[in-house]
């Protein structure tokens, strides 16, 4: 069976792309077109059927919800519920990370139980595993990894993030800039560094990766090259480690390309507002528009119980500069395993950011054009319909009527909208026709 590049580089347009180019509202052949050339993948897999979603260039910036146990929380009906809630909130994808309790059984009842696209990071099984095995990761036979690539791909994962591109060039790179204040924030990166260290190897996944891509590329899986040496504090924010991470990955994309694999790659982690477009522009350039993964990114570390507000600014600066998918952030981060409202506040938090970053990315202010029009009318309804939160408008509304008919209760009587409608009805009508764009 051939995967979505192959196909791509044959001049087929699958039913796959047709989905996407219909859901996009761009040309089918120019979907084809940017398969073809690796800038846009299309999240897919053999064994199981899933909502069609693009991730590219001239695409809306897609959003990820990460579920998945801990070793302390390992509760499945509390991670299908997480999963639902996801769906139900406007999540593009889903990430199952789970590494506590039985890992492959919660996959597939999480995997069962949506429609949406399923992403894993197989490093967390193959070290559990080898930890409930052997006692220890460090000693998890190499073999274990690509059985577990090829499992997890057969349960129907649609893309996966691992991590290739940690080599020993970029354990040289961490060890001769010296202290991270963040160190390895990876739970995968910091798992096969300590492999790589202990038995003095260099990484499977690297020196193997036309193994990785070939089993990927059988079930028409996204190889997602994770960003195993992002940085986890501000402080170490595009330092050379990073970086050389960032070099290989844009590299194994173009050879995972070439072999036929769908490739994307991943990016940081915690960084300052202005360190956002080089690391976009870096990604981009390195990789041939490679599609870039995003997550958050956090823009600072102090706002613990806020993170999904912080990566939420993160995410929307990304997108209007080129990042093509987001992964969210919630409340919890470096706090607890995320609960099901923390799902729910962290995916509409991603999608604003989402929403926000593509206004500037494609130039398209429309709906926010029609809200105004919407507010300066004070209809009501009108507003509820081009909201993209949801029902809590309305009930926030509901739950406090005003006594003026048709204002709100935060002027009530004061109402300006209704002033200036009153006395300035006719400038409010010119603003309709002005072209603002
Ligand atoms: S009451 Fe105030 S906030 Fe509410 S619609 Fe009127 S001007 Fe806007």
């Amino acid at each position: 069976m051939s995967s979505q590049v192959e196909l791509a580089v044959k001049g087929i347009i699958t039913e796959e792309m047709k989905a996407v180019a219909k859901a996009e509202g761009v040309p089918e052949e120019f979907v084809r077109d940017m398969t073809a050339q690796g800038k846009i993948v299309i999240p897919n897999s053999t064994t199981r059927k899933s909502r069609i979603v693009g991730i590219g260039k001239g695409l809306r910036t897609k959003v990820n919800a990460s579920i998945g146990t801990s070793t302390d929380i390992a509760d499945i009906s509390l991670e299908i519920k997480k999963a639902r809630m996801a769906q139900e909130c406007g999540a593009d994808t889903l990430m199952e990370l789970s590494v506590g309790g039985d890992i492959r059984k919660v996959r597939r009842e999480v995997l069962d139980s949506v429609e949406l696209p399923v992403g894993t990071v197989p490093l967390y099984q193959a070290f559990a595993k080898a930890i409930e095995k052997y006692g220890t990761p460090v000693d998890m036979p190499e073999e274990m990894l690509f059985d577990i690539i090829e499992e997890q791909c057969a349960d129907g994962v649609s893309f996966m993030a691992i991590h290739c591109g940690i080599n020993r060039l970029t354990i040289e790179r961490l060890r001769k800039q010296g202290y991270r204040y963040g160190g390895l924030v990876s739970k995968g990166g910091a798992y096969m560094v300590a492999w790589m260290v202990h038995n003095n190897k260099e990484n499977p996944l690297f020196e193997h990766f036309g193994r990785v891509a070939d089993i990927l590329k059988k079930y028409d899986c996204v190889l997602s090259l994770g960003n195993g040496f992002r940085a986890g504090a501000i402080h170490d924010s595009s330092d050379r480690c990073q970086i050389q991470e960032l070099v290989i990955n844009c590299e194994l994309a173009g050879e995972g390309r070439k072999m036929g694999c769908q490739m994307m790659v991943e990016g940081p982690g915690h960084i300052p507002i202005d360190e956002i477009e080089a690391n976009v522009l870096l990604e981009k350039r390195m990789s041939n528009e490679a599609p870039f993964y995003v997550l958050g990114p956090i823009t600072t570390d102090v706002a613990p119980g806020y993170d999904h507000i912080t990566a939420a600014i993160g995410a929307s600066l990304s997108s209007a500069y080129g990042a093509d998918f987001i992964c969210y952030v919630t409340p919890s981060e470096h706090l607890a395993l995320p609960d099901v409202e923390d799902v729910k506040e962290g995916v509409m938090a991603a999608r604003i950011a989402a929403y926000v970053g593509d206004m500037i990315k494609y130039k398209n202010r429309e709906r926010d054009r029609e809200m105004s029009l919407a507010r300066r009318g004070l209809d009501w309804e009108r507003q509820f319909k081009l909201a993209i939160t949801g029902d809590k408008p309305k009930s926030i509304r509901a739950s406090r009527m005003p006594s003026e008919e048709n204002s709100c209760t935060m002027c009530g009587e004061f109402c300006a909208t209704k002033i200036v409608t009153k006395y300035f009805e006719e400038d409010i009508n010119a603003g309709e026709k002005r072209d603002l764009l």
